[in-house]
């Protein structure tokens, strides 16, 4: 069996988040990004997305999950298919600033009420900002965990 590009890139994501079981698969992944450039500088991208996911350590808002999961779902009714609504909107730039944009209503909100600036507060406060490009990335992530709910049957219509 040979894989191509397109099936990496369904896979990808599960991959650098090691969801995937299958050994057959795992090895033939592997052995694509060794040859693909295309496909390692993705999996290089997402792979800097997990790291910096992890270095800014803060909690994302349900609200904003939820907010995007009513997006998504708004397009399901419009009878789309499920994996053409979460390909389309993981590339749709409007929908990622949408959700960031809404993260920052809620961030700022948060910070005016609990955050009574203690120093080390305001370094994490100065770090999101920092890292407001990675946010975009994040609600990629967030789409496929979405995704995965579909396949599990985990979502109502
Ligand atoms: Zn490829």
């Amino acid at each position: 069996m040979s894989i191509d590009c397109k099936f990496i890139e369904e896979k990808l994501i599960e991959y650098v988040y090691d969801e995937i079981t299958d050994n057959y698969t795992i090895e033939e992944i592997k052995q694509h990004l060794k040859i693909c450039f295309k496909c390692r500088e993705k999996y290089e991208a997402y792979i800097k997305i997990k790291e910096n996911i992890k270095k800014i350590d803060i909690n994302f808002p349900e609200e904003v999950w939820d907010l995007h999961r009513q997006e998504i779902k708004k397009k399901l009714y419009e009878r789309k298919t499920a994996i053409a609504v979460i390909k389309e909107t993981i590339f749709n730039l409007f929908n990622i600033k949408k959700i960031v944009f809404a993260f920052l209503i809620i961030l700022f909100a948060f910070v005016g009420i609990q955050f009574v600036k203690t120093n080390q507060e305001n370094e994490k406060y100065k770090k999101i900002i920092e890292n407001i490009d990675i946010l975009e990335n994040i609600s990629v992530i967030e789409q496929l965990d979405f995704y995965t709910k579909i396949k599990e049957g985990d979502f109502n219509l």
